[in-house]
């Protein structure tokens, strides 16, 4: 039987880590075994659900690489794929459940079944519907209706049954019928409730293996028995742990970012999120940490999940996230990386003199950040160095002003420093000129250029100052001053020019 899988989102906010780990499961799952990935939106809660929702959770499973080959967007022979759009399937399956007498209308209000469940709870017996709709005459059920009254419709859970859920990641779990009240399958309003939709939806899309997150789990018997009063052989469960945060609760906001759209405007890539969130729960057996989307689809195995809930680590993802970094090409992590700099002004548009000059800076900060987000403070000396600061810390060393003018004296009379070759030049000829060398010759010219007493490779440093300084201004980037300009400064300040 060919693997079909699916993702069902319900688009009432973002997508959150926990769901794109389950919809990357699946698509591991469907890529791995060359099954069929569904996307669903389940969107029968009118209130709560929106478009906006539903385009950014799209949206972001695209970011992460996870495509599908059926969905809302893109078609497919089991359409539509929003559950808005199928109400003639579940008024179908609603009306042969009728038929075959189990489901039938209940006529409850709110405020009754609100005082079953309070004195349920008040006798210590688990709140569960009462039954007291299950046997009305066709009589009553005609008047009631005649009289303007709109029933729910309840599915009939047959009694004192054992239902057992096979589970992959779980093993066999069982529940008894009799803790199980007969579930809402169609709300007066006419809308599908979750329990009946998905069934008839993953009946209809004839999906293989439903994997989900374990809150499902107490669902899947009730599903399980409305399977089995369509007559259908439900699909093989996985119900996977659920993600949490460092104090064992599951990961909210309290614990910080906790949706996709949180952790791309933070600066990691798709490709450290999809690993990280791969071995969440599962490994590919042995201890990599780096594995990429083609081998983890090529070894995934949803019975090696594991039961034990998972703790998000975000030091771990920080930690991937760097190695990819390293690993991406430039012009790539300039583009992703050009808003941070544009948020924090020193790139004004998207220019290709831009993107070629952040790309050329990249090795001044990748390596030592995590994320996006930390690269345009690394590189912050660049745009804005503090002067003042710079001149204290030149007069701070003992041959300081002598180094500084050496240094400015030798890159006046030359091109601008914009390779590594010509800044080692450079430095031959200020060694020469002032006679210091090593420490004296070289922390004057970082304390000068970049008001820190330490930072990036001055053999990278010097060319990113010099090629920012001969940036034309339709390059769109914030001015960056010159070496020469920062050393005359300094000079200037320190009083020994
Ligand atoms: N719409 C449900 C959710 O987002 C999907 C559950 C399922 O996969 O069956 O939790």
């Amino acid at each position: 039987m060919s693997v079909r899988v699916r993702f069902a989102p319900s688009p009432t906010g973002q997508l959150h880590v926990g769901n794109a780990r389950t919809a990357l499961f699946n698509w591991l799952l469907a890529r791995g075994s060359g099954g069929t990935f569904v996307l669903r939106i389940e969107d029968t809660d009118a209130e709560r659900s929106t478009r906006e929702s539903e385009r950014t959770m799209i949206d972001d499973l695209r970011w992460l690489g996870l495509t599908w080959d059926e969905g809302p967007d893109v078609g497919g022979p089991h359409g539509p794929y929003r559950q808005s759009e199928r109400q003639s399937h579940y008024d179908t399956a609603a009306d042969r459940l009728v038929a075959a007498g189990r489901a039938y209308p209940c006529f409850c209000t709110p405020a009754m079944l609100d005082a079953d469940r309070q004195a349920a709870l008040a006798a210590g017996l688990p709140p569960k519907y009462s039954g007291r709709c299950r046997e009305l005459g066709a009589d009553e059920i005609a008047r009631r209706r005649a009289a303007g009254e709109r029933p729910a419709l309840r599915f009939a859970v047959p009694a004192s049954r054992e239902v057992v859920v096979h589970d992959l990641v779980r093993g066999d779990v069982s529940f008894s019928t009799d803790v199980i009240g007969d579930p809402i399958i169609v709300r007066s309003d006419g809308s599908p409730a979750y329990n009946f939709a998905v069934v008839v939806d993953d009946t209809e899309m004839e999906i293989s293996q439903v994997v989900r997150g374990e809150d499902h789990l107490s669902n899947t018997p009730r599903q399980v028995l409305i399977y089995e009063a369509l007559g259908r052989t439900p699909p093989l469960f996985a119900h996977l742990a659920l993600v949490l945060g460092p104090d064992h609760a599951p990961l909210s906001k309290r614990h910080g970012a906790t949706s996709v759209a949180e952790f791309r405007a933070r600066g990691y890539l798709p490709e450290a999120l999809v690993n990280y969130l791969g071995l969440l729960g599962w490994s590919p057996g042995g201890d990599e940490e780096i594995v990429s989307t083609e081998e983890m689809a090529r070894r995934f195995d949803v019975s090696r999940v594991g039961h034990s809930a998972a703790v998000f680590d975000v030091d771990k993802l920080a930690w991937i996230n760097r190695h990819y970094m390293k690993a991406a090409e430039p012009a790539r992590i300039a583009r992703a990386a050009l808003p941070f700099f544009e948020r924090d002004g020193r790139v004004r548009a998207a220019t290709a003199a831009a993107l070629d000059y952040v790309a050329s800076i990249l090795p001044l900060a990748v390596g030592s950040v995590d994320r996006l987000d930390e690269i345009p403070a690394r590189v912050a000396f660049l745009f804005a160095w503090d002067a003042a600061r710079a001149a204290a810390l030149v007069g701070e060393e003992s041959e300081g002003g002598r180094a500084v003018a050496a240094w400015a004296d030798v890159i006046e009379t030359r091109e601008p420093l914009i390779d590594r070759e010509r800044f080692r030049a450079a430095a031959a000829a200020a060694r020469e000129r002032s006679g210091l060398k090593g420490r004296a010759l070289f922390h004057p010219l970082r304390v000068a250029l970049t008001a820190e007493a330490s930072g990036p490779e001055l053999d990278l440093a010097v060319p990113a100052i010099e090629r920012g300084a001969a940036l034309a201004p339709d390059a769109d980037v914030a001015p960056v001053p010159s070496c020469l300009a920062r050393l005359r400064a300094v000079a200037g300040m320190t009083g020994k020019a």
